[in-house]
């Protein structure tokens, strides 16, 4: 998933996400007839704030991350800001009050779940702890000072321990989920490039043999079903070991290298090239019958022979192609083409041979 189409899914879930919140408000606003005077600010505020942010949200001109972080603070301090006027300022209406620091138990929950979407995994984890620590500091020391009065209400009392165990579940499970999610597509990003790597060659970045071999099964099968024409076409650089000793093994990787980008231009999307061992290298032709395997060998021939590779004169190979047949194995096939070189490189290299 792209950056953009991620950040449309995570405009939509806000967006619902904020709206929820709001109906919810709405439909205790009109329950409760905001008895509360603590509810007579922050709700409309609350109301207000949720809009604004959907609006945003709406017009998609602001950046997600400002939203997203906006919305969030505004939804911490609406939280803390009600539950310490609840808490500390408003008149105690009995047991009004834990319908009003729900209010702020409920939200927090919503934001320990937001803050693994809004922020890396480490941070939500701190800023939920933070969030956390902060209500039940407020909580406690609210109950710390009724002790004197003896008003104390151990039902309310295990009330809170209740909420806040609850909050510290949802915490850990954020966290946890965040994590697993993050341990997967870490294992899932290292087992692909592990397969990439067991699958290509690391000095010209092609298939090496393993992966050319898979392919070319693939390939034959659909041949074999269809009816489709397929060829291989095998070639080796020739006298490589000259150009070794005369320029240094670096050089003859640099040509080995440049080989494969000069010709990879050359074949079609749908022809697989491969290293095939050494200075060999392999081409299977899906759909393309001998006489036009044959025109690209020629193609590449001259190509390799006419352009100066990596500055290094003199660099030429030999090209064998064999046509699959019905009743090839891989083996077959391969064993025709590379007769078909061996007869090139005998009848004086630089030239392209096919197998009868
Ligand atoms: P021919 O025309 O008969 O193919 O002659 P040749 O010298 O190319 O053949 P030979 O098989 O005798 O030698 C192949 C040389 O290719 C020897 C080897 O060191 C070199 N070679 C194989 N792989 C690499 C490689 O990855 N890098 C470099 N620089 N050289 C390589
Ligand atoms: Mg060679
Ligand atoms: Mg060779």
């Amino acid at each position: 998933m792209n950056k953009d189409s991620l950040n449309n899914v995570k405009r939509r879930v806000y967006m619902a996400a904020l709206a929820s919140g709001l109906l919810a408000v709405v439909l205790l606003w009109a329950n409760s007839g905001l008895t509360d005077p603590s509810m007579m600010v922050t709700f409309p505020l609350f109301a207000l704030f949720s809009l604004c942010c959907i609006w945003a949200l709406w017009r998609g001109t602001v950046p997600i991350l400002v939203i997203e972080r906006t919305a969030f603070a505004g939804g911490a301090g609406f939280a803390l800001i009600h539950m310490a006027y609840a808490l500390y300022v408003s008149e105690d209406l009995s047991g009004a009050r834990t319908n009003v620091t729900e209010i702020s138990f409920l939200t927090l929950t919503a934001l320990y779940v937001a803050a693994t979407l809004v922020f890396d995994r480490s941070a939500a984890l701190r800023i939920s702890l933070a969030l956390f620590g902060t209500s039940l500091v407020l909580v406690l020391a609210r109950a710390v000072l009724e002790i004197p009065a003896g008003s104390l209400d151990l039902a309310e009392i295990s009330w809170v321990v209740r909420m806040n165990g609850f909050m510290g579940a949802i915490i850990a499970l954020s966290y946890a989920s965040s994590y697993v999610k993050d341990e997967m597509l870490r294992q899932r990003i290292a087992a692909e490039s592990m397969r990439q790597l067991a699958h290509t060659d690391q000095l010209t970045g092609v298939a090496n043999r393993r992966r050319f071999r898979t392919d070319l099964r693939e390939e034959m099968e659909k041949a074999r079903r269809y009816g489709r024409p397929l060829c291989v076409i095998l070639f080796d650089l020739d006298s490589f070991k000259r150009i070794n000793d005369s320029y240094g093994h670096d050089r003859g990787d640099a040509v080995l290298r440049e080989i494969v980008r000069t010709i990879r231009p050359l074949l079609r999307e749908t022809d697989h090239l491969g290293r095939w061992g050494g200075e060999e290298f392999i081409i299977m032709t899906p759909e393309t019958d001998l006489l036009q395997s044959h025109l690209l060998a020629e193609r590449l021939r001259k190509h390799i022979a006419h352009h100066e590779i990596d500055s290094t004169p003199g660099v030429t190979a030999s090209f064998g192609i064999a046509r699959f047949q019905p009743d090839d194995s891989e083996k077959t096939l391969i064993k025709r083409a590379d007769e078909a070189l061996y007869r090139a490189k005998a009848l004086g290299r630089n030239r392209v041979e096919a197998a009868a």
